[in-house]
């Protein structure tokens, strides 16, 4: 049964499958990360990027198309703002101390995740042997810009069949082996499971979108700022970016998995269920007191920042 909202069998199954999400950024030594255009990693994830190559973790940036469409400028062609992002790419990624990048060249608005694309991720994923990818939520609501769900939808599959051989078996045959990374973490997230202070790493990550001047104007910067103040409040930091995390196990058949709603530590991580009958009589059967406490300081943690998630996203979504 339920216990003051929360379901003890899903936690405990959100607990099995993922154990602490966390733990995909405390123990990565080496990231590839995915993104639709030049720019996407550094809005969604620049403070945890630098916050990385800052301990010397090894970043690689895979851009699937070309960024070719991203003006209003009738007197830009294509092709020209296509190399005008590029260098704005290396130059912002280079202040996040990336230094290692792969462009695949897709038209920028033209993205589908066909086997192709998966297979061209899955051929990056066994030569770089990453224990975490990053990339956008697909399954972000309302998103409709097509590169974004397809290049998410793309790096999920590539990230669930890159340890099976049978699968792109052409990489065996140029010496590759299968490989798996341990966790995928998506940024653009609606149902983010950690959040990560980036207060240290702010200004330096928005050097780097800054470094993206085809794409941005002083306002468009203050209000991503302040959408990453936002972020940072839910967790109790100055900024933060959110992000969910997800293993193998957690992508396929997974029904227990949810977002987690508070800035506090996924009780699934923490927490052990505790079930009490619908008699008060049976309330003593209750053996531990200090879950039921713990319990309800959870609810009342996620209460409070589910309020501020409504008035939050009643802000952004007008
Ligand atoms: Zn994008």
């Amino acid at each position: 049964m339920l216990m003051f909202g929360v379901d003890g069998e899903v936690l405990e199954a959100r607990s099995l499958v993922l154990g602490r999400p966390e733990a995909a950024f405390e123990e990565c030594r080496t990231v590839l990360s995915v993104q639709p255009h030049p720019d996407d990693t550094e809005l969604g994830a620049g403070g945890l990027v630098a916050k990385l190559t800052s301990r010397g973790v090894r970043v690689v940036y895979v851009t699937v198309t070309d960024g070719g469409c991203g003006t209003t400028d009738k007197s830009v062609s294509w092709e020209e703002l296509a190399v005008i992002r590029r260098k704005e790419q290396e130059e912002a990624a280079s202040i996040l101390g990336v230094s290692e990048l792969v462009w695949l060249g897709y038209r920028d608005t033209e993205a589908v995740a066909t086997t192709r694309l998966r297979d061209q991720i899955i051929s990056l994923i066994r030569i770089y042997k990453p224990d975490l990818v990053l990339t956008v939520d697909p399954w972000l609501t309302y998103e409709a810009h097509r590169d974004h769900r397809e290049t998410g939808l793309a790096v999920s599959e590539a990230f669930l069949l890159s340890g099976l051989p049978n699968v792109n078996r052409a990489d065996l045959e140029c010496g590759l082996e299968p490989h798996s990374p341990d966790y995928i973490s998506y940024y653009w997230t609606r149902k983010p499971n950690v959040y990560i202070d980036v207060s240290p790493w702010m200004e330096l990550k928005f050097k780097a979108i800054a470094a993206h001047k085809s794409q941005f104007t002083e306002e468009s910067l203050a209000l991503f700022r302040k959408y990453f103040e936002l972020l940072g409040r839910r967790a109790g930091h100055s900024y933060a970016e959110a992000f969910k995390v997800m293993n193998s196990t957690a992508l396929h058949c997974n029904v227990f998995q949810h977002g987690c709603t508070s800035g506090a530590p996924d009780p699934a991580a923490t927490l052990k269920p505790v079930l009490i009958d619908k008699k008060p009589a049976h309330l003593q059967l209750v053996e531990n007191y200090s879950h039921v406490t713990q319990n309800l300081h959870t609810l009342f943690l996620d209460t409070v920042c589910q309020v501020l998630h409504l008035a939050h996203e009643a802000q952004l979504e007008v």
